[in-house]
């Protein structure tokens, strides 16, 4: 007996018999998935606070109101989100129906990180039920408090016959990607990115791969310090560091590092205080093995601000580091914690440069009060999102697309988005069996005279016109 083979099997026979097609029943999970947030959502904090000393502010901002603002949008939109598209026509369609129909694949399969254990797992299934799919889901067995809420509550609050959660580590989840699924979606790292879109090939199973990497944070000689420093501070620091759009390291003129590091300082203590292991407010590192891969990473540099860490209490202080080689292993591997490091460069050529010699990063930031500089960054580099004088901000609007580029990732979701990644773009025409001596142009015995006429009817013309 093989219960995963069982539960997709489950699963397909739902989807086949249309169960998830009808609007009304992907409106009923989605606010199946609301009520689980309102009804749990002192259970979710416990859960966090267990898994990564989340804060409450952190949990309702980045976790729980997210997920919520996502859902309302899906619930208010999905019926015009399901409406076949209609497209523009050539002269020889003209009097056809021509539209782009969002069908859903079938079984999806999502495997989530531990990082926004319910953000990051959540977040694609509402896109995935919008759309009309089957579901898997495997969240991270690394955020265990969570992964129990997750497994034990939430499917009561989602129809059983097309929603399924798998538990479990990296074998287990190599067990489940030899089975096929219609469409996989995954958020983790480019090593695990490349286990997974090498199973999916095997059954050519399309893929968005949400993976990570190094974000470079660019700081112009001409800002404001202190403004600088309080939002880089607290997008690096956010969740311990934790965060895979995180400003990974600055690039700044040494004049400018100097005026940095009292304002980082500043912001620092303003944020959590002069002790910040006692704040409420600042995160703790995952797990043992994590706290171990950081603690390494401070021996990297000279450490300028903070560098104390805890075992006991996998607490690793806001720190800052400076003259770092761009070979030691903090500016070769993404950080994943808090840890700065800030990195000198003569101009913005330069800095440009450096950015470019390396991988595409999920997101890249730049500030500075001249919108040229900013403008120079935007243009002259690529990355999955880019932000100009702040930090993550642009993956808070769902009206923008959240996904990476190159190493950091393909395809992407969040709004309107995540109900096309999660349906298939069917491309549909509906002639009339009428009009046959009309159409005869294109068949054989050709001739230039057919040749020209097909060619022009062929063409799309941005007016209207009816002629056949
Ligand atoms: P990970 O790649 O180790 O794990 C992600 C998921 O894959 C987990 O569910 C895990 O069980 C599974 N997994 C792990 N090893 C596996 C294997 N060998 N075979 C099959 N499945 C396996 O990532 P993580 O440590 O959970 O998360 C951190 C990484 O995720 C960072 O690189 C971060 O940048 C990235 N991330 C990206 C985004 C994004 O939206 N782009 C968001 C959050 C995190």
């Amino acid at each position: 007996m093989d219960p995963i083979r069982d539960t997709l099997q489950r699963l397909r026979e739902t989807f086949r018999a249309g169960r998830t097609q009808p609007a009304e029943f992907r409106a009923a999970q989605l606010e199946g998935l609301g009520r689980f947030l309102r009804d749990h959502k002192q259970l979710l904090q416990e859960a966090l606070a267990q898994d990564l000393h989340k804060s409450a502010v952190e949990l309702e901002v980045s976790e729980i109101s997210i997920v919520q603002t996502e859902i309302n949008l899906a619930l208010r939109n999905l019926r015009a989100w399901m409406r076949d598209e209609q497209v523009r026509r050539n002269l020889a369609t003209q009097l056809d129906s021509a539209f782009i129909r969002k069908e859903p694949f079938g079984l999806v399969l999502i495997v989530a990180p531990w990082n926004y254990p319910v953000n990051l797992t959540l977040l694609p299934l509402v896109g995935a039920l919008a759309a009309g799919n089957c579901v898997v889901l495997k969240p991270s067995e690394i955020s265990k408090s969570t992964e129990k809420v997750l497994a034990e509550v939430l499917p009561r609050y989602l129809d059983q016959s097309c929603f399924a959660t798998v538990l479990g580590g990296p074998g287990e989840t190599g067990q489940l990607l030899e089975h096929r699924f219609d469409y996989i979606f995954f958020t983790g790292s480019p090593r695990v990115g490349k286990i997974v879109m090498a199973a999916a090939a095997k059954h050519l199973t399309p893929v968005t791969l949400e993976l990570g990497g190094k974000n470079p944070c660019y700081v112009d000689d001409n800002c404001d310090p202190q403004t600088v420093a309080n939002r880089v501070a607290f997008f690096r620091y956010f969740n311990a560091g934790q965060t895979c759009v995180a400003p990974d390291y600055v690039l700044c003129s040494p004049k400018m590092q100097e005026r940095l590091l009292p304002a980082l300082q500043s912001a620092i203590t303003r944020f959590y205080g002069e002790d910040p292991r006692s704040s409420p407010d600042l995160g703790r590192i995952i797990n043992e093995k994590h706290f171990q891969r950081l603690q390494g990473l401070l021996g990297c540099g000279r450490v300028a601000i903070g560098g104390q860490s805890d075992e006991s209490d996998r607490y690793i202080a806001p720190t800052v580091l400076v003259d770092v080689q761009e070979t030691e292993p903090v500016m070769q591997e993404e950080i994943f914690g808090p840890i700065l490091p800030i990195v000198n460069v003569r101009s913005l050529d330069e800095a440009i440069d450096f950015i470019k010699r390396r991988e595409k990063p999920l997101a890249l930031y730049a500030f500075s009060n001249s919108n040229q500089v900013v403008e120079q960054v935007l243009a002259r580099t690529s990355s999955g999102g880019f932000c100009g004088n702040d930090g993550f901000m642009h993956m808070t609007l769902p009206s923008l697309p959240f996904g990476g580029v190159g190493a950091s990732g393909m395809g992407s979701y969040h709004g309107k988005f995540s109900f096309d990644t999660f349906s298939h773009h069917r491309a549909c025409l509906l002639r009339r069996p009428g009009l046959e001596k009309i159409c005869s142009i294109r068949y054989p015995p050709y001739s230039p005279r057919n040749l020209r006429l097909l060619l022009l009817a062929m063409e799309t013309r941005s007016c209207s016109c009816t002629l056949l």
